[in-house]
C-alpha cells in the first residue's frame, strides 16, 4: 500500500511492483529486499512471493484517490525498469502518473540501459522526475543512459556513495542526492568524497541534497555538512512550495 516515507527527499512510496535482483555493489545490502523478507515473514499477503519481482495491478490506481498533491517516490520496494517487468505495465505506470498532474512522482532506477532502450516508447509527463542510482565510478554510464531521456527532471541519487566520484557529467542534470549506506556493517562513505560532489553541483548550479552520512548509528551521524544541512530541490518542486 502506498505509505508515508522516512526517506528525506520524499512524501510518499507507491509501490505498484515489489521485487527485485540484485545488479551492482549498490545493492549489496539492499533496505527493500531486507524489508520484504520481514514483511514476508510477518505474513503480509503482498510479500507472499518474498523478494520476487511482482506486479501488483490493483495499485495501479491508488494515486488517483489523492486529492492533496504529493511528492511520491514510485517502486521504493522495487526496480520499475528491471527486465521482468513488462513494457505494457511500465506504460500503465506511467499512464497513472500523467492522468495525476497533481503528484510529483520521483522514479529511480539502476537498470538505465533498460530505461534508455524504451524511452522512446514511454510518454513523459512533466510531473515525472527520472533518476539513477550511481554508487561509484564503475557505474558512470548509468548517467550518460539517463541524459538520453526526455524527463522533465533529470536526477541522480549517489546513494550509498561508496567510492569517489570526481568526474560528474552533470550537463542535464537537474538534482544530486548524496548518502551515505546505514545500517550493521555499512561500508564507509568519506567526507572528501562528498565535498567534491558538493564543488561540483555548485560549479554546474545543480540543486544538492545532502541526505545522511550513513554509518551504523546513521541518527548520530546525522546530515549535516559543514555545519548545515543541504535540502536542495529542482526547480519545479521550489516554485510549487
Ligand atoms: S536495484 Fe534497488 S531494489 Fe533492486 S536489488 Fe538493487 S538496491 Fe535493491
Amino acid at each position: 500500500m502506498p505509505t508515508r516515507s522516512n526517506i528525506e527527499w520524499t512524501e510518499m512510496t507507491w509501490n505498484p511492483v515489489t521485487g527485485c535482483t540484485k545488479i551492482s555493489q549498490g545493492c549489496k545490502r539492499c533496505y527493500a529486499e531486507r524489508m520484504a523478507k520481514r514483511l514476508t515473514a510477518m505474513g503480509s499477503e503482498r510479500y507472499r512471493n518474498g523478494f520476487k519481482v511482482t506486479l501488483h495491478p490493483d495499485l495501479l490506481e491508488v494515486p488517483r484517490r489523492w486529492r492533496q498533491p504529493r511528492v511520491v517516490f514510485v517502486n521504493s520496494m522495487s526496480d520499475l525498469f528491471h527486465e521482468d517487468i513488462p513494457l505494457e505495465y511500465i506504460q500503465r505506470v506511467f499512464a497513472t502518473m500523467r492522468e495525476c498532474p497533481q503528484h510529483t512522482f520521483q522514479v529511480l532506477t539502476k537498470r538505465s540501459e533498460r530505461l534508455a532502450g524504451i524511452a522512446a516508447q514511454i510518454s513523459w509527463p512533466r510531473n515525472v522526475w527520472m533518476g539513477v542510482s550511481v554508487e561509484d565510478a564503475r557505474v558512470l554510464s548509468r548517467i550518460h543512459d539517463l541524459r538520453t531521456v526526455p524527463a522533465a527532471v533529470r536526477f541522480l541519487s549517489l546513494e550509498p556513495l561508496i567510492g569517489p566520484l570526481d568526474e560528474l557529467p552533470l550537463e542535464g542534470i537537474h538534482w544530486v542526492i548524496v548518502g551515505g549506506e546505514s545500517g550493521p556493517r555499512a561500508r564507509p562513505m568519506r567526507r572528501e568524497w562528498v565535498d567534491s560532489i558538493h564543488r561540483q553541483c555548485r560549479g554546474a548550479r545543480v540543486p544538492f541534497f545532502f541526505k545522511q552520512w550513513g554509518g551504523v548509528r546513521k541518527d548520530l551521524a546525522g546530515r549535516e555538512l559543514h555545519g548545515r544541512t543541504f535540502d536542495e530541490m529542482p526547480q519545479p518542486l521550489r516554485r510549487a512550495a
